[in-house]
């Protein structure tokens, strides 16, 4: 068994299918294979432009039959490549002859376990969240939970952390505030702080005036007191969670609030001595105290690593984080050979406002770098890299709110040297600005802003704000009107 083709691309993911749509568009008359172990795909739809560079789209999960696409597509398992004579080995046995080839395999839960021989009966009640099955077996085991821990600080832990129904939740965050990977600690406060004031809300729609609050932080004031409190497969579309009905055995307790463990990690677990399953958890605090707790399953949402279970002729240079390195073309070291999305790394030197992060946003920007790079050498033209690896920007939702994240946002390898400009409206926008020598280089926007075009403008052109003061963020200055 073996077929031809000009460019393969294996993963129908975002990467992979935005790669194929690329190259359908560049190389028309080109014949292109998709190659996945799934038979449901992903695609980007309802593309909606949000700034110039910065966009809002809808993940598909469609059957693989249902594409009426300009490239073929085939479901089997990749098992083997031969970079040196350009054919690829499926797991059936097929062999693909290529002339290019992208790798977008995505990445695997990070799960966490103790690294211990003999915690088999334990590691079974561990479950991470990636694709559809995983979320039937979270079902399946919440709907006997009363007591459900969830390891992490990312998207996927602060989604299900304020999702689920009639469990109580652990949330363990090594870090002194919650969603860690996307917002700082002002942020989180917004959200915990909007979830909790239900009734304050309500107050304000009664016509009680909302007030707004400027604030203008040094670095140092940033980082936390020693004593501060507050520091104490086929994979998932977005909206995952709503697609499911996620409740536990509390019936009728409606959403619980978490209880937030902060800066710890877990130190032991083992089988409840009870003998009714679940697990005894022994949690160990920053401070060095230790915190002992139940629970029926731990959700380990600690991250993806790059997935690249395949064999090779050569080997592909893997980065530190497992990744396979890519240059600004997203070439690997071996001839013809592209990779894309969650699987790679980035090794080019980036630009000051651009920095890897394994979101949608990426996987959709590399699959069609990839795709268009590969048509480039395909047709022996020179192209440049993307505008849009110039700047991060991802546009998401976190506990329903729109939020919109750009440049440094957390301050990212800005050191110590940058100030803080925040405006926050209780329950309506929480407004950040992370200055480095008077000039913008990030900012989270919480609500409907308005502000995200001004903030790429301001970042990408570098504009010297000192003149603006605190105005630049006063809510009775348009700041539309000074920069657009
Ligand atoms: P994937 O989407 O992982 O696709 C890889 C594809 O390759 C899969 O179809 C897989 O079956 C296939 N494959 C793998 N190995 C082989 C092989 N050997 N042969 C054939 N096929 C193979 N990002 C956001 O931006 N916003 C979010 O809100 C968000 N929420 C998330 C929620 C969850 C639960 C998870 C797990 C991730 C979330 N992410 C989110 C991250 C986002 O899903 C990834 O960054 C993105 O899916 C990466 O796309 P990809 O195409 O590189 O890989």
């Amino acid at each position: 068994m073996s077929r031809d083709c000009d460019f393969l691309i294996v993963g129908g993911g975002i990467a992979g299918v935005s790669c194929a749509e690329s190259l359908a568009i560049c190389c028309p008359s080109a014949s292109i294979l998709l190659l996945t172990e799934s038979s449901v795909v992903k695609s980007v739809t309802n593309l909606v432009p949000i700034a110039r560079y910065l966009h809002k789209f809808d993940v598909q999960e469609q059957n693989i039959s249902d594409i009426r696409a300009q490239f073929e597509t085939h479901v089997d398992q990749l098992e083997y490549i031969n970079s040196n004579e350009h054919w690829a080995r499926t797991k059936k046995g097929l062999v693909i002859k290529y002339g290019y080839l992208c790798l977008c395999t995505g990445g695997a839960p990070k799960l966490f376990n103790s690294g211990r021989a003999g915690k088999d009966q334990e590691d079974a009640c561990i479950i991470g969240i990636r694709d559809t099955d995983s979320v039937l077996d979270l079902q399946q085991r919440l709907g006997q939970a009363k007591e459900v821990l969830i390891l992490g600080n990312g998207g996927i832990a602060s989604e299900l952390a304020y999702e689920l129904k009639d469990v109580q939740i652990h949330w363990v965050v090594k870090d002194s505030h919650i969603s860690a990977t996307f917002v700082d600690p002002g942020a989180a406060e917004f959200f915990q702080v909007s979830r909790r004031e239900v009734k304050e809300e309500e107050e304000d729609a009664k016509g009680t005036q909302t007030e707004t609050a400027v604030k203008r932080i040094r670095y140092s004031e940033i980082v936390p007191s020693e004593n501060d409190e507050s520091k104490q497969r086929a994979a998932l579309g977005p909206d995952w969670h709503r697609s499911y009905n996620l409740c536990g055995g509390l019936v009728n307790k409606g959403r619980i609030p978490p209880k937030i463990h902060y800066k710890c990690h877990i130190d032991d677990y083992c089988m409840h001595p009870n003998g009714k399953g679940g697990l005894q958890i022994k949690l160990r605090h920053e401070d060095g105290h230790f915190e002992e707790l139940s629970c029926d399953f731990i959700v380990s949402a600690t991250g993806v690593q790059p997935r690249h279970d395949f064999e090779t002729d050569h080997s592909f240079n893997i980065s530190q984080d497992g990744g396979i390195c890519v240059n600004e073309m997203m070439q690997t070291n071996l001839p013809d050979i592209y990779a894309a999305g969650d699987v790679c790394t980035a090794t080019w030197s980036p630009a000051p406002h651009w920095f890897q992060m394994r979101l949608w946003t990426q996987a959709r920007q590399m699959g069609s770098m990839a795709g268009r790079s590969m048509a480039a050498a395909f047709e022996g033209e020179t192209i440049y890299q993307d505008f849009c690896f110039e700047l991060f920007g991802h546009v998401t939702q976190l506990f329903g709110y729109p939020v919109v994240l750009l440049g440094r946002f957390i301050g990212q390898e800005l050191g110590q040297d940058y100030e803080l400009l925040v405006r926050c409206t209780r329950n309506k926008e929480y407004i950040k600005f992370v200055m480095q020598n008077n000039r913008l280089r990030g900012a989270i926007l919480v609500g409907n802003t308005d502000l995200a075009e001004t903030c790429e403008n301001l970042i990408l052109n570098g504009i010297d704000l000192e003149p603006y003061g605190d105005d630049i963020l006063n809510p009775d200055i348009d700041i539309e009107d000074y920069f657009d």
